[in-house]
């Protein structure tokens, strides 16, 4: 884990970490008062962002690193190289100062991605100020950690996911079911 300075790091970095915190605007946290932001950079260079989203039933609550993780995995650009997570707490008192890193869950979701585009995602960890910032490997935040490559999915995963492709591409080929066949009675 390795402390950095916003302004010394390169304009890609902060980028990621200024989308992370952008999107943090949108967090719907309603019961914990604590706002945090993501965005992930893919090998393509894009950038995907997400808020957490809280629920009535507490333990239904997504962290925003699962909505960044799910917006790039959605529009088919899951190779993630890197993660900003921002977060602070906006009710009173509020606070902006501590670093937030990513909790247990969330790096193993980051680990599935890097192992499966055999990258080993960067992790900014940051305060809502960006004064405090946090880099590490997601390997050095979950050591030894069980992934694809404990099931062999590393290698199978393309060709099943070749598979999934093709079995879209059979039922677009036969067709939309007509209105009269979708609307039985
Ligand atoms: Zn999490």
């Amino acid at each position: 884990m390795r402390r950095q300075n916003f302004e010394e790091l390169g304009e890609a970095d902060r980028l990621l970490i200024e989308t992370a915190r952008r999107s943090s605007v949108n967090a719907y946290a309603p019961y914990s008062g604590f706002a945090v932001g993501s965005a992930v950079r893919t090998r393509s260079k894009r950038l995907y962002h997400g808020a957490n989203l809280e629920n009535a039933a507490y333990g239904l609550g997504m962290c925003a690193e699962v909505a960044a993780i799910t917006a790039a995995n959605s529009a088919g650009d899951y190779d993630i190289e890197a993660i900003a997570v921002v977060g602070f707490r906006f009710s009173t008192p509020p606070d902006v100062t501590q670093v937030v890193t990513p909790c247990g869950r969330c790096r193993q979701l980051i680990f599935e991605a890097g192992q499966i585009a055999r990258t080993d995602p960067v992790v900014f960890s940051c305060s809502g100020d960006l004064e405090h910032i946090e880099e590490a490997r997601i390997s050095e935040m979950l050591p030894g950690a069980f992934g694809p490559d404990n099931l062999g999915l590393s290698q199978s995963w393309p060709q099943l996911r070749g598979q999934l492709v093709e079995t879209v591409r059979r039922i677009e080929a036969a067709g939309a079911p007509s209105a009269g066949r979708a609307v039985k009675r």
